[in-house]
C-alpha cells in the first residue's frame, strides 16, 4: 500500500496550517494560541471554503493540516474534511486534543483523511497531565485507540520541555502499542502561554531546555524509536558550528492561517502582527513593510532571525560576540525512517 502523505518539514514543502477556530476544552501549559493575536471565531463552513479555495492553485502540493484550539469543536469538521478532499489538497490531516468532539470518527472515513495526529507531552498521566491537564492522557489515549481501530492513521506530537524531556524515551512502547505511525517531536517555543509566567514547565524556567540536554537525548531517543518501524521527525535545535543553514521562508511555503485573517509564514512571530499576507473580504493579500518576510532576508550568524528577536535565551555567545552555533529552521526538520 502507498506510504500515507502528511505535512513535511523540509525544503520545497508546501503546508497550510488552517486554524479553524481558537476555542479549546483543554489549557495546555504550552499552549501557543493567543486570542488577541488569532482571533476567537469560529470560522463558518463557507469562509473556510472561500479561504481554502485561494490556495488551490497548487492545492495537490499542499499539505492541508486541520487545527485549532480544538478542531473537532468545529461543527462542520467533517464537511470541511469532505471539501478538502474535493479540492484535491496533496494530504490532509487533523491535529487534535484526542477527545474527538462531534462523533468525528463516525462521520469521515480512513479514505477522508490521510493522518489523524494526537497531541500527548508523555508517557504516562503523571507526566502529561500536569502539563496538559487532568484526565487529557486517558481521553487521548483512548482516542488513539479507537482511531486506529477504525483503520485512521496516527501520528503523535510531543512537545518538550523540561517538564518532560527526562521522559521521551519512554514513549517508544507505547507508540508501538497503539500503533502510531508516526512521532512529531517539537520544542517548546516561546510563544502565547509558554512566553508569560512558567507553570508546570519547570520552576523559574520558560521550560526551554539546554542544548547539551537537547543532544543528548533528542536524536538518540529518534532512533531508537524508528529502529521499532515507526517514523519519527525532529527539529535540529541547535545546528553544529559552520553547518549550512536555511530559512523556510526562502526555501519552502509554509502558510499559518488564522481565524482573525491573518497568514503568517513563520510561526515563531505569531504573538505579533509580522504575518506577511492576510484574508480581507475573503481576498488574499500581501500585508505591507516591514513583515516577516522581510526579516527571512536577513541573514546573520545566529542563523535563524526571528529565534534572535523572540528567543535570544537559545543562543550562546563567545567571548568575540559570535555565537557559538547557529540556530536551525523550526519548519526544516530531519527525519528518522528505516525502511
Ligand atoms: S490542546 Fe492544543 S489548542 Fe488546546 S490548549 Fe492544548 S495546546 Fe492549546
Ligand atoms: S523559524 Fe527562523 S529560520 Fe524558520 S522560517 Fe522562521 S525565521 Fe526563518
Amino acid at each position: 500500500m502507498a506510504r500515507k502523505r502528511t505535512v513535511a518539514f523540509s525544503r520545497n514543502a508546501v503546508n497550510l496550517f488552517f486554524h479553524l477556530l481558537t476555542r479549546c476544552n483543554l489549557n495546555c501549559h504550552h499552549c501557543y494560541i493567543n486570542p488577541a493575536q488569532h482571533g476567537n471565531q469560529t470560522l463558518p463552513l463557507e469562509t473556510v471554503r472561500r479561504w481554502l479555495a485561494a490556495f488551490q492553485a497548487r492545492s495537490h502540493e499542499t499539505n492541508l493540516v486541520l487545527l485549532g484550539g480544538e478542531p473537532t469543536l468545529h461543527p462542520d469538521l467533517a464537511p470541511i474534511i469532505h471539501l478538502a478532499r474535493e479540492m484535491d489538497f496533496g494530504s490532509v490531516t487533523v491535529d487534535t486534543n484526542g477527545y474527538l468532539f462531534n462523533d468525528i470518527l463516525e462521520r469521515v472515513t480512513p479514505a477522508d483523511l490521510d493522518y489523524l495526529s494526537f497531541s500527548l507531552d508523555g508517557p504516562t498521566p503523571t507526566v502529561n497531565d500536569p502539563l496538559r491537564g487532568q484526565g487529557s492522557f486517558q481521553a487521548c489515549v483512548d482516542g488513539i485507540r479507537k482511531a486506529v481501530s477504525r483503520g485512521f492513521t496516527t501520528s503523535l506530537i510531543y512537545t518538550v520541555s523540561r517538564a518532560n524531556i527526562d521522559h521521551l524515551d519512554r514513549m517508544g512502547p507505547l507508540l508501538e502499542d497503539l500503533g502510531v505511525e508516526r512521532f512529531f517531536i517539537q520544542v517548546i517555543g516561546l510563544r502565547g502561554k509558554s512566553a508569560g509566567p512558567p507553570q508546570a514547565l519547570g520552576a523559574g524556567s520558560t521550560g526551554q531546555v539546554s542544548r547539551e540536554q537537547w543532544m543528548q537525548v533528542v536524536p538518540r531517543v529518534a532512533e531508537r524509536i524508528a529502529d521499532a518501524g515507526l517514523t519519527v521527525v525532529y527539529p535540529k535545535v541547535f545546528l553544529a558550528p559552520g553547518e549550512a543553514f536555511a530559512c523556510a521562508g526562502r526555501v519552502a511555503e509554509n502558510y499559518f492561517v488564522f481565524p482573525n485573517g491573518r497568514v503568517y509564514r513563520c510561526p515563531l512571530c505569531e504573538d505579533y502582527p509580522l504575518h506577511s499576507l492576510v484574508f480581507e473580504d475573503d481576498q488574499l493579500s500581501a500585508t505591507p513593510k516591514i513583515n516577516e518576510a522581510d526579516l527571512f532576508e536577513l541573514a546573520i550568524p545566529e542563523g535563524c532571525v526571528m529565534n534572535r528577536l523572540v528567543q535570544p535565551g537559545n543562543i550562546d555567545y563567545g567571548p568575540g560576540g559570535r555565537p557559538l552555533y547557529p540556530i536551525a529552521c523550526c519548519l526544516l526538520k530531519e527525519e528518522v525512517r528505516r525502511t
